[in-house]
């Protein structure tokens, strides 16, 4: 990479943001593609709000094409923003920054990439499909929208604290009326029931993650032909997608969601294809070096 005049800037605002794979996945798109830019993690702390509205000023300042936004940015960056688009503001989240000549438009890509990545890995269609979400947190409310989208049959929404699964089952009910929206406690007997007629099952919550312990979902209880799908991506293969593939139940793992969500961005930032095989393989590999 030779970095001159010419490059463009990109980045992702973080805190902490030692972990991150995009920029592994980004520099390898620009290279793959043979455009002249650059993508840049920024610890960008959380303690002091005025830290976060600068480093937003100097998008502008800097002339970015754009950045992405990671924890815990991504509800707090919407106040410094020109536009955003409407399904961001309706998630209440932006994970990437768009900089059209100074002025900065906010996205949300999470929710559509998860549901590219899952056709794409499994070629399931959402519509009329019988859904369970296991949390209730940021990434939830992407995916919970994004599915809503599609009109699926019914969503039941399993949560720790079931109050934060009410509102947001709530947020969003009456606009996506077509779909049944429940909620429920992260219990075994009530998992069990909500399993037994479900077509998709997926992980929304931090559990699973390295070092971070397991989620115990009665996998035994869903039918042969459902899919069970995890967006932790660290490990690959958490213990949940560990059970399902021992009951031979098709799965479905978080790196395909973060690829995918940033190929979205790769995009609105160039105005080019994204090159989503060599996005993944660099991922993988950055993943490996861990
Ligand atoms: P978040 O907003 O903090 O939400 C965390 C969720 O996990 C909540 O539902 C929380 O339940 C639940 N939870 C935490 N500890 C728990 C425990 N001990 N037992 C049961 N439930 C527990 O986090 P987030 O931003 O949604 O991220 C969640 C996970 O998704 C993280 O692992 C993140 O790395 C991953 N993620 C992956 C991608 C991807 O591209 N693959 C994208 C975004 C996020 P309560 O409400 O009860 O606290």
């Amino acid at each position: 990479m030779t970095i001159n005049g010419h490059t463009k800037i990109t980045g992702i605002f973080g805190d902490p943001i030692g972990h991150t794979l995009s920029p592994a996945m980004q520099n390898a798109a620009f290279k793959a593609v043979g455009l002249n830019a650059v993508y840049v993690p920024f610890h960008v702390k959380a303690d002091d709000p005025a830290v976060l509205k600068a480093a937003v000023e100097g998008l502008r300042a800097m002339r970015f094409l754009g950045v992405n936004v990671t924890i815990p940015h991504k509800e707090r960056v919407l106040r410094y923003l020109d536009e955003i688009y409407p399904h961001a503001a309706d998630i209440g989240a932006v994970n990437t920054i768009v900089n059209r000549d100074g002025r900065l438009f906010g996205y949300n890509t999470d929710g559509t990439g998860y549901l590219l990545s899952l056709r794409d890995e499994t070629g399931l269609r959402i519509a009329r499909k019988k859904i369970v979400i296991i949390g209730a947190g940021g990434a939830a409310r992407g995916i919970f929208y994004a599915m809503l989208g599609m009109k699926p049959s019914s969503i039941v929404l399993v949560n720790r604290t079931i109050r934060r699964a009410n509102t947001l089952a709530k947020a969003f009910e009456a606009r996506f009326s077509s779909t049944d929206i429940r909620t429920s406690a992260l219990q075994r007997g009530a998992l069990i029931e909500h399993l037994s007629n479900a077509d998709l099952v997926v992980n929304t919550t931090s559990i699973g993650m390295m070092g971070k312990g397991e989620l115990d979902i009665p996998v035994e209880a869903l039918p042969p032909k459902a899919i069970v799908s995890d967006i932790v991506y660290r490990p690959s293969k958490t213990g949940l997608l560990k059970a399902a593939e021992k009951r031979r139940l098709k799965t479905h793992g978080g790196l395909g969601m973060l690829v995918r969500q940033g190929a979205i961005g790769f995009e609105l930032w160039t105005g080019m294809k994204a090159p989503v095989s060599v996005m993944t393989g660099a991922a993988l590999k950055a993943l490996k070096h861990r």
